[in-house]
Protein backbone atom coordinates (compact mmCIF):
# COMPACT_ATOMS: atom_id res chain seq x y z
CA UNK A 1 0.00 0.00 0.00
CA UNK A 2 0.95 3.38 -0.85
CA UNK A 3 1.04 4.56 2.60
CA UNK A 4 3.14 1.80 3.97
CA UNK A 5 1.17 -0.40 6.65
CA UNK A 6 -1.35 2.04 8.23
CA UNK A 7 -2.68 2.17 11.88
CA UNK A 8 -5.82 2.22 13.66
CA UNK A 9 -5.35 5.63 14.89
CA UNK A 10 -3.74 7.16 11.77
CA UNK A 11 -7.05 7.12 9.35
CA UNK A 12 -8.46 10.25 10.66
CA UNK A 13 -5.16 12.10 9.78
CA UNK A 14 -5.47 10.12 6.27
CA UNK A 15 -9.00 11.81 6.09
CA UNK A 16 -7.43 14.76 3.78
CA UNK A 17 -6.67 12.36 1.09
CA UNK A 18 -9.75 10.84 1.01
CA UNK A 19 -12.40 11.03 -1.85
CA UNK A 20 -15.89 12.80 -0.98
CA UNK A 21 -17.41 9.05 -1.15
CA UNK A 22 -15.13 7.95 1.76
CA UNK A 23 -14.93 11.29 3.85
CA UNK A 24 -18.54 11.08 3.95
CA UNK A 25 -18.61 7.39 5.20
CA UNK A 26 -15.62 8.22 8.22
CA UNK A 27 -17.82 11.40 9.13
CA UNK A 28 -20.65 9.77 9.43
CA UNK A 29 -19.44 6.72 10.87
CA UNK A 30 -17.56 9.24 13.81
CA UNK A 31 -21.40 10.94 14.43
CA UNK A 32 -23.17 8.02 14.33
CA UNK A 33 -20.55 5.49 15.81
CA UNK A 34 -21.88 3.48 13.49
CA UNK A 35 -22.29 2.36 9.58
CA UNK A 36 -24.49 -0.32 8.04
CA UNK A 37 -23.60 -3.18 6.29
CA UNK A 38 -22.66 -1.62 2.73
CA UNK A 39 -20.93 1.73 3.93
CA UNK A 40 -18.60 -0.48 6.13
CA UNK A 41 -17.68 -2.70 3.14
CA UNK A 42 -17.52 0.22 1.04
CA UNK A 43 -15.42 1.44 3.47
CA UNK A 44 -13.88 -1.32 5.04
CA UNK A 45 -12.35 -2.17 1.94
CA UNK A 46 -11.19 1.36 1.02
CA UNK A 47 -9.48 0.92 3.82
CA UNK A 48 -8.35 -2.16 3.40
CA UNK A 49 -6.99 -1.33 0.44
CA UNK A 50 -5.03 1.92 1.85
CA UNK A 51 -3.19 -0.39 4.04
CA UNK A 52 -5.13 -1.17 7.09
CA UNK A 53 -4.20 -4.84 8.41
CA UNK A 54 -6.97 -7.19 9.92
CA UNK A 55 -5.46 -6.74 12.99
CA UNK A 56 -5.64 -2.74 12.89
CA UNK A 57 -8.97 -2.66 10.76
CA UNK A 58 -10.57 -4.77 14.05
CA UNK A 59 -8.99 -2.44 16.22
CA UNK A 60 -10.79 0.60 14.03
CA UNK A 61 -13.64 -0.67 14.04
CA UNK A 62 -14.21 -1.82 17.62
CA UNK A 63 -12.88 1.64 18.75
CA UNK A 64 -15.45 3.26 16.26
CA UNK A 65 -18.40 1.62 17.24
CA UNK A 66 -17.45 2.66 20.61
CA UNK A 67 -21.20 2.44 22.18
CA UNK A 68 -20.91 -1.35 22.05
CA UNK A 69 -19.14 -3.25 24.54
CA UNK A 70 -15.89 -5.47 23.10
CA UNK A 71 -18.12 -8.63 23.72
CA UNK A 72 -20.96 -7.01 21.64
CA UNK A 73 -18.77 -6.22 18.79
CA UNK A 74 -17.02 -9.68 18.62
CA UNK A 75 -20.80 -10.77 18.44
CA UNK A 76 -22.22 -8.73 15.63
CA UNK A 77 -19.05 -7.40 14.02
CA UNK A 78 -15.92 -8.94 14.06
CA UNK A 79 -16.62 -12.51 12.06
CA UNK A 80 -17.35 -9.36 8.69
CA UNK A 81 -14.31 -7.78 9.43
CA UNK A 82 -12.40 -11.26 8.92
CA UNK A 83 -14.91 -12.05 6.26
CA UNK A 84 -13.91 -9.23 3.94
CA UNK A 85 -9.99 -9.92 4.58
CA UNK A 86 -10.77 -13.73 3.53
CA UNK A 87 -10.03 -15.53 7.09
CA UNK A 88 -13.81 -16.96 7.23
CA UNK A 89 -16.45 -18.80 5.13
CA UNK A 90 -15.52 -18.99 1.18
CA UNK A 91 -12.25 -17.37 1.95
CA UNK A 92 -11.98 -14.23 -0.32
CA UNK A 93 -10.16 -11.90 -0.45
CA UNK A 94 -12.51 -9.09 -0.95
CA UNK A 95 -10.29 -6.08 -2.83
CA UNK A 96 -12.05 -2.68 -2.86
CA UNK A 97 -14.90 -1.32 -4.91
CA UNK A 98 -14.15 0.66 -8.05
CA UNK A 99 -16.31 4.18 -8.68
CA UNK A 100 -18.48 2.32 -10.97
CA UNK A 101 -19.29 -0.44 -8.98
CA UNK A 102 -20.13 2.23 -6.17
CA UNK A 103 -21.97 4.22 -8.63
CA UNK A 104 -23.65 1.24 -10.19
CA UNK A 105 -24.79 -1.28 -7.30
CA UNK A 106 -26.43 -1.37 -3.95
CA UNK A 107 -28.12 2.30 -4.03
CA UNK A 108 -28.12 3.57 -0.63
CA UNK A 109 -31.07 3.90 1.19
CA UNK A 110 -32.49 5.83 4.04
CA UNK A 111 -29.98 5.83 6.92
CA UNK A 112 -27.22 4.57 4.88
CA UNK A 113 -24.35 6.72 4.41
CA UNK A 114 -22.50 4.54 1.02
CA UNK A 115 -22.25 5.47 -2.54
CA UNK A 116 -20.78 8.07 -4.60
CA UNK A 117 -21.68 11.29 -3.48
CA UNK A 118 -21.66 12.63 -7.55
CA UNK A 119 -24.55 10.09 -8.16
CA UNK A 120 -26.55 9.67 -5.46
CA UNK A 121 -26.76 12.91 -3.12
CA UNK A 122 -29.19 15.47 -3.68
CA UNK A 123 -27.88 18.75 -5.15
CA UNK A 124 -28.09 20.19 -1.61
CA UNK A 125 -26.04 17.71 -0.43
CA UNK A 126 -23.82 17.72 -3.10
CA UNK A 127 -23.21 21.80 -2.93
CA UNK A 128 -22.55 21.01 0.95
CA UNK A 129 -19.87 18.83 0.43
CA UNK A 130 -17.81 21.78 -1.90
CA UNK A 131 -18.59 24.34 0.13
CA UNK A 132 -17.60 22.07 3.05
CA UNK A 133 -14.18 22.25 0.41
CA UNK A 134 -13.96 25.83 -0.34
CA UNK A 135 -14.88 25.26 -3.67
CA UNK A 136 -15.65 28.23 -5.55
CA UNK A 137 -18.82 29.46 -7.54
CA UNK A 138 -17.04 28.45 -11.03
CA UNK A 139 -15.67 25.20 -10.00
CA UNK A 140 -19.16 23.99 -7.77
CA UNK A 141 -21.11 25.21 -10.89
CA UNK A 142 -18.33 23.23 -13.28
CA UNK A 143 -18.45 20.26 -11.12
CA UNK A 144 -22.35 19.77 -10.17
CA UNK A 145 -23.27 20.42 -13.65
CA UNK A 146 -20.80 17.33 -14.34
CA UNK A 147 -22.55 15.43 -11.88
CA UNK A 148 -26.13 16.88 -13.32
CA UNK A 149 -25.23 15.36 -17.09
CA UNK A 150 -24.39 11.55 -15.30
CA UNK A 151 -20.35 12.36 -15.70
CA UNK A 152 -20.06 11.52 -11.96
CA UNK A 153 -16.34 10.39 -12.59
CA UNK A 154 -15.54 13.39 -14.43
CA UNK A 155 -17.30 15.80 -11.70
CA UNK A 156 -15.05 13.59 -8.89
CA UNK A 157 -11.97 14.41 -11.02
CA UNK A 158 -12.61 17.79 -11.66
CA UNK A 159 -13.14 17.93 -7.45
CA UNK A 160 -9.86 16.09 -7.05
CA UNK A 161 -8.15 18.64 -9.21
CA UNK A 162 -10.01 21.97 -7.57
CA UNK A 163 -9.37 20.58 -4.32
CA UNK A 164 -5.35 19.56 -4.69
CA UNK A 165 -4.86 22.88 -5.73
CA UNK A 166 -6.45 24.64 -2.77
CA UNK A 167 -4.63 22.14 -0.11
CA UNK A 168 -1.17 22.76 -2.48
CA UNK A 169 -2.03 26.65 -2.28
CA UNK A 170 -1.96 27.67 -5.36
CA UNK A 171 -5.62 28.52 -6.02
CA UNK A 172 -4.71 32.12 -5.22
CA UNK A 173 -1.95 32.11 -7.84
CA UNK A 174 -3.58 30.70 -10.40
CA UNK A 175 -6.76 33.34 -9.98
CA UNK A 176 -8.05 35.16 -12.84
CA UNK A 177 -8.62 32.43 -15.42
CA UNK A 178 -5.22 30.94 -16.15
CA UNK A 179 -6.05 28.55 -13.17
CA UNK A 180 -8.67 27.10 -16.31
CA UNK A 181 -7.36 25.78 -19.30
CA UNK A 182 -9.36 24.98 -22.11
CA UNK A 183 -9.85 21.36 -21.30
CA UNK A 184 -11.01 22.27 -17.78
CA UNK A 185 -7.79 21.12 -16.13
CA UNK A 186 -5.97 22.42 -13.27
CA UNK A 187 -2.39 23.13 -14.02
CA UNK A 188 -0.03 21.45 -12.43
CA UNK A 189 -2.31 19.59 -10.00
CA UNK A 190 -4.29 18.22 -13.14
CA UNK A 191 -4.99 14.38 -12.59
CA UNK A 192 -3.00 12.20 -15.53
CA UNK A 193 -6.38 10.07 -15.87
CA UNK A 194 -10.05 10.12 -14.52
CA UNK A 195 -11.00 9.11 -11.22
CA UNK A 196 -11.83 5.59 -12.19
CA UNK A 197 -11.20 4.41 -7.93
CA UNK A 198 -11.33 5.94 -4.81
CA UNK A 199 -8.36 3.98 -4.11
CA UNK A 200 -6.77 5.30 -6.78
CA UNK A 201 -8.13 9.10 -5.75
CA UNK A 202 -6.47 8.27 -1.83
CA UNK A 203 -2.96 7.25 -3.89
CA UNK A 204 -2.52 10.05 -5.96
CA UNK A 205 -3.38 12.40 -3.14
CA UNK A 206 -1.30 10.98 -1.01
CA UNK A 207 1.99 11.18 -3.51
CA UNK A 208 1.05 14.53 -4.88
CA UNK A 209 1.18 15.90 -1.19
CA UNK A 210 4.33 14.23 -0.41
CA UNK A 211 6.52 15.39 -3.57
FE1 LIG B 1 -15.98 7.99 -4.70
FE2 LIG B 1 -15.54 7.30 -7.25
FE3 LIG B 1 -17.74 8.71 -6.58
FE4 LIG B 1 -15.33 9.83 -6.53
S1 LIG B 1 -16.43 9.03 -8.36
S2 LIG B 1 -16.90 10.03 -4.94
S3 LIG B 1 -14.04 8.15 -5.81
S4 LIG B 1 -17.25 6.60 -5.96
Amino acid sequence: AIAGEIQAQDVDSLKVHMPPCMEHLHNEMRREKHLKHWGRMQYGLFLKGIGLSLEQALIFWQMAFEKLTPDQFNKQYAYNVRHSYGMEGKRTDYTPYSCRYIIQNNAPGPGDRHGCPFRHFSAPNQRAILAAHDVDDFDTEDIMSLAQGKHYQIACTRYYEVTRARMLGITDNLKGGSIHDGEGNVGMVASQESIEHPNQFFEQSFLLMKS
